[in-house]
């Protein structure tokens, strides 16, 4: 295998200062290339440390955030992952080096399209793709033993709840999904495993999301992956 970008090893280096252990979750992030994600204009700032513009007003996670959810979810290879909020799909990649396959959900028509070019640009076969509302979560394929949201929600709603496996993690920014300006946004990532009782909370870091959004675009809807269209 080809030697990773410099650019990465430099970005890993500092996740690990950032306390980032988990030394798979380092190594998925060092064999995905984020300049395939981010748009021409940022192509020179792919690998900061910094969350940057994607099409349709929405961001591409800073990789610190990346790597904090990634961990948090203690993922194995034989694990199904429902992520919400596929964007450019770059979190959706890191996820799909360290199980068995993603499920992910978004609501805008183009950035669902360019994720699954970029995916199959890279070779990934083990992301699926739908083109819909993440607040329904995809109880087609349910239960999932990890659930991953990308966008704020102020609570989780129950039908995504109910799609998790008891046993099963849930990372999520929890809290304010709007503001007068970002400074005065209140979200912590959150993690909730599921026990046989009830949930159990906790919170990881303070973290600025973009909101979810309900419902779809008025966009074409379809899947990538030849799943039932809604
Ligand atoms: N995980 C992405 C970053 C996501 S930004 C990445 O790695 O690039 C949040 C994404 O959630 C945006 O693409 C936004 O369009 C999407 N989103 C917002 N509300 C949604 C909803 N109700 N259902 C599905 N996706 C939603």
């Amino acid at each position: 295998m080809a030697e990773p970008d410099p650019r990465l090893i430099e970005l890993v280096m500092s996740l690990r200062k950032q306390g980032i252990t988990d030394f798979k979750v380092l190594s998925a992030i060092e064999r995905t290339p984020r300049e395939v994600f981010v748009d021409a204009p940022f192509a020179h700032a792919a690998y900061d440390n910094t969350a940057l513009p994607i099409a349709c007003g929405q961001t591409i996670s800073q990789p610190y955030v990346v790597a904090v959810s990634t961990e948090a979810l203690d993922l194995d290879e034989k694990m199904r992952v429902l992520e919400i909020g596929t964007g450019s799909g770059y979190q959706a990649s890191v996820l799909s080096r360290l199980c068995r396959r993603v499920y992910s959900v978004e609501r805008h028509w183009s950035l669902h399209l360019d994720a699954g070019r970029r995916f199959k640009a890279l070779k990934i076969d083990n992301i699926s793709t739908r083109h819909g509302d993440g607040f329904l979560g995809w109880p087609e394929q349910a239960p999932f033993d990890r659930i991953l949201f990308t966008a704020a929600v102020r609570e989780i709603p129950d039908v995504v709840l109910e799609q998790l496996k008891p046993g099963g993690i849930l990372v999520a920014p929890i809290g304010d999904v709007a503001g007068p300006d970002l400074e005065s946004i209140s979200q912590l990532l959150t993690k909730m495993i599921r026990t046989e009782t009830g949930w159990k909370k906790e919170a990881l870091i303070p973290v600025v999301f973009v909101p979810m959004l309900p419902g779809v675009p008025l966009e074409k809807r379809e899947t990538h992956d030849g799943s039932e269209q809604r």
